[in-house]
């Protein structure tokens, strides 16, 4: 049995140095098969996900001899860390990571909904050479408003200023005279105010029992009809319904998901709609980031599984 358990696909260099060293498991699928992971936590001290593995009470119980969750990754949302730290497991997790990875698909997304890219790309490959029909609109002068002005609401909004945006935030935690948000020139509204004045709407909470399902279709509908949203959070804070519901009814311009209310996602109208843009969660998936998330988790492994 082994020391270290990993069930998501988490590679890298440091990881290839940690299974040189320690008795690593690694299997990038065992997250699908609950049985066969509580059985294999039996001897695990260290337990490497990402976001896919539920690290609930029951998977927590199967594993007596655990030391240390380590999250690959930002957000905690599916380790139950009240429990772990019932249970005096350590819970680790590599927040600054990725963030910037992330807010740079934000900007990615962003400009490929005002540009129109996806759709001018496919229309190009059909035969096409519609010049007109693919007018976009600047994100210079146009107000970015986020739902989130954290770590990566805030390198989103440096990035946004660059080309010229103005930027609004709505965060519940977040003090009017906040520092990073003066340095932007930002300005904290209601959600209410932020969903009624922005042209782009970048989600950055996390999830939580408070933000989960926190937009609906009476939020969408609230947006100025030329306006974005854009979701590199995590999908649970949107009603996807809603959102669809609001699209088809004009009530925004496009929307871009990296993330869903379920993932993979089932079958949806979303995939039927010009103005949307589906990624598959990858905001953190970049050479840069992958390597400092791996070497995060490595690391704390070394150092919990060391005393
Ligand atoms: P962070 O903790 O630095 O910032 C989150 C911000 O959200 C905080 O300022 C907090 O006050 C605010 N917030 C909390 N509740 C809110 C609410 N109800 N309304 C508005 N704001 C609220 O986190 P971060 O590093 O910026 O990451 C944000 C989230 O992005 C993570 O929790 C994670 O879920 C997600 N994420 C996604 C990917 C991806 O691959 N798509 C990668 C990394 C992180």
């Amino acid at each position: 049995m082994s020391n270290v358990l990993v069930t998501e696909n988490i590679q890298g260099a440091s990881m290839n140095d940690l299974m040189k060293d320690l008795d690593v498991e690694f299997d990038a699928y065992l997250w699908q098969n609950v049985n066969l992971l509580k059985q294999k936590l039996a001897d695990a001290q260290a337990l490497i996900v990402r976001n896919q593995t539920k690290v609930n009470q029951e998977l927590i119980d199967a594993a007596p001899n655990l030391k240390i969750i380590a999250r690959a990754g930002a957000g905690l949302d599916n380790v139950d860390t009240a429990y772990a730290k019932e249970k005096g497991i350590v819970v680790s997790y590599t927040p600054d990571a990725n963030s910037l990875s992330v807010a740079e698909l934000t900007l990615g997304l962003m400009l490929a909904l005002l540009r129109k890219i996806p759709e001018a790309r496919q229309d190009t490959l059909t035969g096409g050479w519609n010049r007109i029909k693919f007018t976009g609109t600047e994100l210079n002068g146009k107000t970015l408003g986020l739902i989130g002005m954290g770590r990566i609401g805030t390198l989103t909004a440096t990035r946004a200023r660059a080309f010229g945006m103005n930027i609004i935030a709505a965060d519940p935690y977040l003090a009017a005279d906040a520092p990073h948000l003066k340095e932007l020139n930002g300005k904290l509204v209601s959600l209410d105010d932020l969903l009624a004045q922005a042209d782009v709407i970048t989600c950055h909470s996390p999830l939580t029992p408070d933000t989960r399902g926190m937009l609906t279709y009476q939020h969408f509908s609230k947006m100025k009809p030329t306006a974005c949203f854009i979701n590199t959070s995590r999908g649970e804070v949107v009603d996807e319904r809603g959102l669809t519901q609001a699209l088809l009814e004009h009530k925004l311009a496009g929307a871009a998901l990296d993330v869903r209310e379920v993932e993979p996602p089932h079958q949806s109208a979303l995939n039927q709609l010009e103005n949307v843009i589906l990624t598959p969660h990858i905001a953190a998936f970049t050479l840069e980031a992958q390597e400092r998330v791996v070497d995060a988790v490595c690391e704390d492994v070394r150092l919990v599984l060391s005393g």
